[in-house]
């Protein structure tokens, strides 16, 4: 294997990769967009290794995993063979984990209460590393899901800047699975850009086009790429 080099995508690529790449491209072209200005997330929670090299042999750099102790597991290994690859946390993070997500992930997707951003304030200090932070809007206020109702969320954002000194990179969503997720995706753009916030995280297997027509900067894709979980 040759880590530093990429192979070009290829159309007999054993995973859903290069479909993807497509589509994000059409979508792109659709909106009127660079395709630069996407960045492709591939969810990998619950495949192994096994599962995921073929998609970084593909030259799939940036990965989401949704569960800190799962992603410790499996992605040291991987990292130290494939030098450049970029992990994000999309699932909820608990205070505790705070420490341990700082010291593995990138970008963390989930920030979405005052307990959160104390710990992660006190884990970028203590380890001067600064993961890019992404504040979670529960657009449905579904009340099982994670994330910050929209009445609140310019409140929230203000604090994690004001109060605990976070940079704030942008927001994420996850719209109801039985909703069209085009307002969903309207509704976090207008937050994100009443507060100044340049990043989108927001679209999902089944709905990362329409994302990406409301302004998706980065879209988690897993099941298109590594198959049904
Ligand atoms: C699993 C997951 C995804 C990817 O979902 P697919 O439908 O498999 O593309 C995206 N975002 C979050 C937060 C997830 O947990």
């Amino acid at each position: 294997m040759a880590p530093q080099d990429p192979s070009p995508m290829s159309a007999h690529s054993p995973n859903g990769l290069a479909a993807v790449e497509r589509d994000i491209a059409r979508a792109c072209k659709e909106a009127r967009r660079d395709r630069g200005s996407v960045t492709l997330i591939a969810v990998s929670k619950t495949f192994d290794a096994v599962a995921i090299t073929p998609v970084i042999e593909a030259g799939q750099r940036i990965f989401g995993e949704n569960r800190v102790q799962e992603a410790k597991a499996k992605w040291p290994g991987l990292m130290s063979a494939y030098p450049g690859l970029a992990l994000h946390l999309i699932g909820p993070l608990q205070s505790n984990k705070a420490k341990e997500a700082v010291a593995l992930f990138d970008a963390i997707h989930s920030v979405d209460r005052p307990s959160i951003c104390e710990a992660l304030a006190k884990a970028i200090g203590s380890q001067g590393r600064r993961p890019e932070l992404f504040v979670q809007i529960n657009t449905g206020e579904e009340p099982q899901k994670a994330g910050v109702a929209p009445g609140e969320a310019d409140a929230f954002i203000a604090g994690c800047r004001e109060k605990y000194g976070l940079s704030i990179s942008g927001l994420m969503c996850i719209p109801p699975v039985n909703d069209a997720p085009a307002p969903h995706f309207a509704l976090t753009a207008k937050i994100a850009a009443r507060n100044g916030l340049a990043n989108l995280s927001m679209g999902m297997s089944a709905d990362f086009a329409t994302a990406i027509q409301f302004g998706a900067t980065h879209v988690r894709i897993g099941s298109a790429i590594f198959g049904t979980r």
